[in-house]
């Protein structure tokens, strides 16, 4: 069995995050892996990278998704329900 380099095995864990891998590169990575104590450090290094993207892209689209609800008038739907209740109390409160 031929084993990976550093470099290749770098460079197929970094493809392993768009595509499958074949059964070459998946013994092959896994070999190397067995052996380097530094390519395992990078592949939990890059694991962290990804959870962190992950996180970040997520609250992006939490907070694109929390723009898209709010209207013309600039208000979330929340504010609008917060602001009626006010409104409604002062209202209240003037009544005799
Ligand atoms: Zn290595």
């Amino acid at each position: 069995m031929i084993l990976f380099s550093c470099k290749d095995a770098s460079r197929t864990m970094s493809a392993q995050r768009d595509r499958p891998l074949s059964f070459f590169e998946r013994v092959s990575l896994t070999g190397h892996l067995l052996v380097c104590a530094a390519c395992r450090l990078y592949r939990r290094q890059i694991a962290v990278l990804d959870r962190w993207c992950r996180g970040a892209g997520a609250a992006e689209e939490a907070s694109a998704a929390s723009i898209n609800e709010k209207t013309t008038d600039g208000l979330t739907p929340e504010s609008r329900e917060r602001l009626r209740l006010s409104i409604a109390k002062a209202a209240g409160d003037t009544q005799p």
